[in-house]
């Protein structure tokens, strides 16, 4: 047995996993859904999701491809360009990168929406409660007095003012219908998924392959790169972005280790 091994699943506090172990990133995102479980934050169908998850990072190497690096520079220039950008939240991305959300909300002036899959006053008002501890002013998806055409009551329900009315909308982990759903309403859907083969990458205007560990704070890192930008270079970034490519990309690394 290795000292490795001896890192059992069920740490106390993620610094005692060591940042040198060959799966740190898997370790640490597991420990954070557990967490999250344990907080009321994360329902326990966010393990199975984290599950699939963690088998498609191990085949990506667990690290940003040069293509999911693109789509992620993409996604900060369309947050940029918005008149309404939103980021939404579920209980795994509360769970795993919620001070990481602040962030890259502030460094592109978007809002921070709850919206959840399975959907109890107690989980909103337990995931709210941690994005104000991780610095988060207003949050929404209190108010629901919106819905997504398409989707049965519980899952369709947004904020009016929220991702209802957003004309760029960041859906990390999303469930495929409601990705399709929210597609249709002719929005720019920005979509972070490490199985490219998922229906919600599939559907998404900017596909990012990639873990929201990784991918969110090199989001906010590219917005910040552009925030000073004119206008016309946000939009050449935005062209420039190819979406099948980057699926395809992203396919041929986990199939072929290429
Ligand atoms: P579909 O979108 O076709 O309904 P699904 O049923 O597999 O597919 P869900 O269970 O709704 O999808 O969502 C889980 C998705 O989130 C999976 O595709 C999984 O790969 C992805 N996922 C899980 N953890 C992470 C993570 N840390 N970063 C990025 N993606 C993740």
């Amino acid at each position: 047995m290795t000292d490795y091994d001896t890192v059992s699943a069920d740490v106390e506090h993620e610094e005692e996993i060591p940042e040198d172990h060959p799966r740190y990133q898997d370790l640490l995102t597991r420990h954070r859904i557990e967490r999250g479980v344990e907080k009321g934050i994360t329902h326990l169908q966010g393990m199975h999701a984290e599950g699939r998850g963690s088998a498609f990072d191990y085949l990506l190497g667990e690290e940003t491809i040069p293509s999911a690096d693109d789509a992620e520079r993409a996604a900060a220039a369309h947050l940029l360009l918005a008149d309404d950008p939103v980021l939404s939240i579920n209980g795994n991305v509360a769970a795993l990168v919620p001070g990481e959300m602040v962030e890259l909300a502030d460094a592109t002036g978007a809002d921070l929406e709850v919206n959840l899959f399975n959907r109890t006053p107690e989980r909103i008002g337990a995931i709210t409660a941690h994005l104000r501890e991780h610095g988060a002013e207003d949050v929404k998806g209190l108010e629901a007095d919106a819905r997504i055409p398409n989707l049965d009551h519980q899952r369709a329900k947004v904020d009016e003012d929220g991702i209802h009315a957003a004309d760029v909308v960041l859906v990390p982990l999303e469930d495929g219908d409601r990705a399709e759903a929210l597609n249709e309403m002719d929005k720019t859907e920005i979509v972070i998924d490490l199985n490219p083969l998922s229906r919600s990458p599939q559907v998404a205007d900017v596909p990012i392959v990639d873990n929201i560990i990784r991918a969110v704070p090199n989001m906010t890192e590219h917005a910040n790169a552009l925030t000073d930008a004119e206008e016309a270079e946000l939009r050449t970034v935005v062209e420039e972005f190819d979406r099948e490519r980057a699926l395809e990309d992203a396919e041929r690394r986990i199939r072929d280790g290429l």
